[in-house]
């Protein structure tokens, strides 16, 4: 081959392409110098390796979606120019449409150029980065868990009295979701007010896992229940270390090895059996064994490492929030990293505001708050929902941008009205909802049920299952599904009379199920539906218009040469004028030779077209294609 040959597949001056081969230390004479084929190849795999590095270096920053427009300006060409490109793809897009993130991202490649996505203001300081040399340990962060009237409540009652020096004695305390004790020594525990299995879940699923070790309480008198059973099956989810505390030995004594033996057939063998898991005899009524219970926490934290980084700007979680007249909205925070101050602005949910006051579980007024600990404060412009994350940014002018960035994305995530005009206006590709609201017998089949639909990833479906629990269906799933339209799924437990009615009434589809797979079929059935068909293009054959005919009787025929392949009556074709597309998908109308409708007409053969567009000249050139449509199925 020789050098102006390759010069020419890949796109570049020939007499460019000899120096650069000469820079290879190739020897070669001039770009009319040949080459043998392995040096052809290494010369290309040198270049196109060079252009990658180039792009690599040649980066824009953008904001995704990008319009045709704003592409085009950032690479510095026309946007007709774009809009062709896309056209070429069988894309037909006006100028203020937007593209695909993968389309735009390979249309600058193309240009030598790549597109990254600007980091959000969000990500500067909502992220907790783990550089270890910035970390430093932590207090441990506990949930108490277990089945009902086992003593959860009394526990941490006892720990908190317990641990209150003389002069604070007589405070008030007061409720903000958690609260931290300081032992002897200066080590300090947190706490987190017993929050029901399915709050531990439910602020598990947004990402909101604070807890560092889950206390299993179960009694002496009593043993392992449904809900000791629960406990662990959602602290193992969650990957939780449990320590179980096992309660009311004041009570009976004797009741101690049975539990641990319930325990070990459920996995839990007690560390004096030679096991893992550590259990201390406790009560919450005389206070014997819980200093070695809390002893026991510290242990196991140790061995956990818990860091946070101090330095970095605060951030964590929110536990509660509520409108207090006279004092605005109080939001009980939880802090993960960095330490809150008194003055910080914070950014959480779609609010955020100064702090004017913060306050500890004593209602004492403080300065500042470290990780692993939880405070209220004072001064978020709106309430926020438990679960929300908050972080702290350095002005209101920044907290207001990242509302505003915030707001931008929830609108092109949300929803398209039924009518699906809006998406069309703004180019958007319409993302369908299915929403589900799920009922089971157990929590264990919930989270079965769950994490199967969960693992359905569909790029235009978006599933969402609303609202999931424990028990019949009611009034309120009912309540839930008509709002938002969704699809109630009853895992062997049963529907209420009056929501039955309900249901009816709205005409909201509730179906009872006995076994999963049933359930993850019919939702896969449903998705199916949901899902656009797809289209695979074949293409056929080529032909090019030598002459324009006007016949009374058919319209404007244009009398053709097929070049390559064949041309089919009933399939589609672009109509390609020098190197513009004029038209992206016309239909075949009609198809002759000479005066006899024929089916198809193969290469080299002359034949008579009319296609649905009209204004076709001569020296068009017809690439003819055919559409293969076929339905979508999912793998679950
Ligand atoms: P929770 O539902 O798990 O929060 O349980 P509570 O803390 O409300 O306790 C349930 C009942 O058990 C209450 O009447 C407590 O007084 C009692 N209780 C809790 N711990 C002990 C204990 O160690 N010994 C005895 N004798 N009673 C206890």
């Amino acid at each position: 081959m020789r050098v102006y040959e390759l010069a020419k597949q890949l796109g570049i001056p020939a007499k460019e392409l000899a120096e650069r081969i000469k820079l290879l230390g190739i020897k070669i004479k001039s770009h009319m110098s040949s080459l043998d084929a392995d040096t052809a190849e290494l010369v290309r795999q040198e270049l196109e390796e060079e252009k990658e590095k180039a792009i690599a270096q040649n980066v824009i920053e953008v904001d995704f979606p990008l319009t045709v427009r704003e592409l085009a300006v950032k690479l510095g060409r026309r946007p007709s120019e774009i809009v062709q490109i896309l056209m070429r793809q069988g894309k037909m897009l006006n100028l203020n449409q937007t593209l695909e993130k993968e389309l735009a991202v390979k249309i600058a490649y193309d240009y030598g150029f790549t597109l990254r996505e600007k980091p959000k203001l969000e990500t500067v300081y909502a992220t907790a980065e783990k550089d270890s040399s910035s970390l430093s340990p932590r207090p441990p962060v506990v949930t108490i868990m277990g089945h009902i009237d086992h003593g959860k409540t009394s526990l941490l009652d006892y720990i908190r009295k317990s641990n209150i020096t003389e002069s604070e004695s007589g405070g008030i305390t007061q409720h903000i979701g958690a609260y931290q004790i300081e032992l002897e020594g200066g080590k300090k525990i947190t706490f987190i007010d017993t929050p029901g299995h399915e709050t531990f879940t439910a602020m598990r699923a947004r990402g909101a896992n604070i807890t560092d070790i889950v206390i299993l309480v179960v009694a002496a008198d009593d043993g392992v229940k449904p809900q000791t059973v629960e406990a662990i099956n959602h602290a193992q989810a969650a990957k939780v270390p449990i320590i179980v505390a096992i309660n009311k030995i004041d009570k009976n004594p004797q009741g101690v090895d049975m539990v641990k033996q319930q325990l070990s057939k459920l996995g839990l063998q007690p560390e004096d059996w030679g096991g893992k898991t550590i259990m201390v005899s406790v009560s919450a009524k005389t206070g014997s064994g819980i200093k070695e219970l809390l002893e026991m926490i510290l242990l196991e934290a140790e061995m956990l490492e818990l860091k946070a980084n101090y330095q970095r700007p605060a951030l964590g979680i929110v536990l509660e929030s509520k409108v207090s007249s006279g004092l605005g909205v109080v939001t009980s925070v939880f802090v993960q990293e960095g330490i809150l101050h008194r003055g910080d602005v914070v950014v959480c949910g779609l609010h955020y505001g100064r702090i004017r006051n913060m306050y500890d579980d004593r209602k004492r007024a403080l300065k500042e708050a470290s990780p692993s600990s939880a405070v209220e404060i004072i001064g978020l412009n709106g309430v926020v929902s438990a679960g929300d994350k908050f972080f702290v940014v350095p002005n209101e002018k920044t907290a207001r941008k990242i509302i505003e960035e915030r707001k931008a994305e929830s609108k092109i995530r949300q929803p398209q009205s039924a009518g699906g005009n809006l998406s069309s206006l703004w180019g958007e590709k319409e993302q369908k909802e299915f929403r589900i609201i799920i009922k089971a017998d157990t929590y264990g089949t919930l989270e079965a049920i769950e994490s199967l639909i969960k693992s359905i990833k569909l790029e235009e479906v978006n599933i969402q299952v609303l609202h999931k629990g424990v028990g019949s269906v009611n009034n309120s799933d009912i309540a839930l599904a008509e709002a938002s339209q969704a699809f109630v799924v009853a895992f062997r437990v049963s529907i209420e009379s009056k929501a039955r009615e309900l249901a009816k009434q709205k005409k909201i589809q509730i179906k009872r199920y006995q076994v999963i797979y049933e359930v993850t079929t019919d939702i896969k059935a449903a998705l199916e539906g949901m899902l656009e068909p797809e289209v695979k293009v074949v293409n056929l054959g080529r032909a090019v218009v030598k002459k324009m005919f006007n016949l009374s009787k058919v319209g404007t025929v244009a009398g053709c040469i097929v070049e390559r392949g064949k041309v089919v009556r009933g399939a589609y074709c672009r109509v390609i004028r020098g190197e513009k597309i004029i038209a992206n998908k016309s239909k075949i109308v009609s198809l002759k030779r000479f005066k006899d409708d024929v089916r198809e007409v193969i290469q080299g053969i002359e034949c008579g077209i009319v296609v649905s567009f009209s204004a076709v000249k001569e020296g068009d050139v017809l690439e003819v294609f055919e559409e293969e449509i076929s339905a979508r199925r999912i793998n679950i």
